[in-house]
This record gives C-alpha cells, sequence and structure tokens, in this order.
C-alpha cells in the first residue's frame, strides 16, 4: 500500500466503543484500531422468530382464499431479513479509520485499494492536528 503515515501515528481507539453484542472483534489490518462489528454473520434467533411470526401473521391474513398456501410467504420474508441484514454487516465492515473494508478485500483487492484511496481523499479536505489528548470515548459513545 502506498499510504504514508503520520508520524507518530496512534490507533484512534485503544479498544472498541462498548457494544452491547460483539459479533465478531478484530484488529484493522491497515491501521490497527480494535474493530468491532455487532451485525452477526447470521440472523438470530430472535429474527428467526419474527419471521416465523410475519409467515403466521400473512397465512392467517390470506387464509380466506389462500389457504396453507400463504405458509410460502415464508420464503420472500426470509429472503428480505437475510438481505437487510447483509446490507448492515457490509455498512459496518469498512473502517472508520482507514477505509480499509475487509470484505472487498476478500473478493476483489483491487477495489479495496480504491476504496482506501477514496478514503484518504476525502480525509484530505479535513484533516485536523492530532491532539496529543486521549480522545474521551465514555463521551462518545453518550
Ligand atoms: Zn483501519
Amino acid at each position: 500500500m502506498e499510504i504514508k503515515r503520520m508520524k507518530n501515528w496512534q490507533p484512534l481507539e485503544k479498544r472498541p466503543f462498548r457494544y452491547k453484542k460483539v459479533a465478531m472483534q478484530f484488529f484493522c489490518p491497515l491501521c490497527r484500531t480494535e474493530r468491532a462489528i455487532t451485525t452477526g454473520h447470521r440472523l438470530s434467533i430472535l429474527n428467526y422468530a419474527q419471521i416465523i411470526l410475519l409467515t403466521g401473521l400473512v397465512t392467517a391474513l390470506s387464509f380466506p382464499w389462500a389457504g396453507f398456501k400463504g405458509l410460502a410467504a415464508f420464503f420472500p420474508i426470509w429472503l428480505g431479513f437475510e438481505s437487510v441484514r447483509r446490507m448492515l454487516f457490509s455498512k459496518e465492515v469498512p473502517c472508520p479509520h482507514c477505509g480499509f473494508d475487509a470484505s472487498w478485500y476478500k473478493r476483489d483487492v483491487k477495489v479495496a485499494r480504491k476504496r482506501v484511496e477514496e478514503f484518504w481523499a476525502e480525509q484530505q479536505g479535513h484533516i485536523e492536528p492530532i491532539s496529543t489528548q486521549e480522545p474521551n470515548l465514555e463521551a462518545a459513545v453518550e
């Protein structure tokens, strides 16, 4: 990578914000910030419960004319949940500090590189001098 690092580069976060549920925890391979992702790889049991409830509702509403065919609504509802989960997940993956996107890195390294370059090009506009003070993480959570 052709990224010039600032002198005395410090990760912006020593530890991730206190997420309630952490599905994945790792260090950003590019800037070494500790990262946490809250969206899981799979739908949670709660999600499945919601899908079943929704299917039940659709089946009940369409029962007078569709009968138990309404149960087929399970599949589109399930797909809907899956795609929302995927969208949330891919939104969480890119590092907020250097733009490194691990999911793109797996699929296409060139795209991942371009993403990081774009991220830094955008940063050029509003770079502020790094303060020597420890960022107040507790306040940021609020
Ligand atoms: Zn990073």
